[in-house]
């Protein structure tokens, strides 16, 4: 006799579309984590102070203007779920002129993944991304705007790095089985001449 299927839950059925989205969109792989899996570390979120990172303050994206793991803790308590991915690109490509593309590449797969949880019901869904998004879509503005005015000029793409978050990456993609590699400050992991970048997004 076979056994009654367990009705799924409004999560598992936008799970799967989440990851199939972020696949056609560029991911290199996509993976729905429980929030129990996420790790928050204080001491990885001070990092951005101390040894301060050189786009420290300069977003609202970034610490000290993000509210930080506490915050991260309280958001993840009311989540669903989670969606974890990543893209993979030629490691010298980080160190060229297409790492501003490369990193609003990502952030604009986090961001389309928020957004389509959004449109299905999920609306307390937050994307999180890496990198600074002052140096990726307003390098050559003199100041972020919504520390000027309030006003983000890239509300659609722009999302907040996990590091300011205290975010462990490395925990998250052991928990995807996708193995460590020498993983960087910022998210960055490099494996032989590729390097893969990071996104999460809780689903709310
Ligand atoms: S205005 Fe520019 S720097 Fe400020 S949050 Fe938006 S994208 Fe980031």
């Amino acid at each position: 006799m076979t056994e009654p299927k367990m009705p799924e839950s409004p999560f598992d059925q936008v799970a799967g579309d989440l990851i199939s989205i972020a696949v056609q969109l560029g991911a290199a792989g996509a993976a729905v984590i429980a929030v129990d899996r996420i790790v928050i570390e204080d001491r990885l979120a001070s990092l951005c102070r101390e040894p301060q990172c050189e786009n420290f303050g300069l977003s609202a994206s970034c610490p000290p203007h993000v509210p930080g793991p506490a915050r991260f803790r309280q958001w993840m308590k009311a989540s669903k779920g989670a969606v974890f991915f990543k893209i993979e690109v030629p490691s010298d490509s980080l160190f060229s002129d297409d790492r501003r593309e490369i990193m609003g590449l990502l952030h604009d797969i986090a961001a389309q993944i928020e957004q389509h949880a959004i449109e299905q019901g999920h609306v307390n869904s937050k994307a999180f991304a890496g990198g600074s998004c002052k140096m990726i879509f307003c390098r050559e503005q003199p100041n972020c705007a919504v520390l000027a005015n309030g006003k983000c000029r890239n509300p659609a793409i722009a999302r907040p790095s996990m590091s300011g978050f205290g975010v462990n990456v490395g925990k998250l993609i052991e928990a995807c089985g996708w193995g460590n590699g020498d993983l960087q400050n910022g998210g960055a992991g490099k494996h032989g001449s590729f390097a893969a970048l990071y996104g999460l997004i809780l689903i709310g």
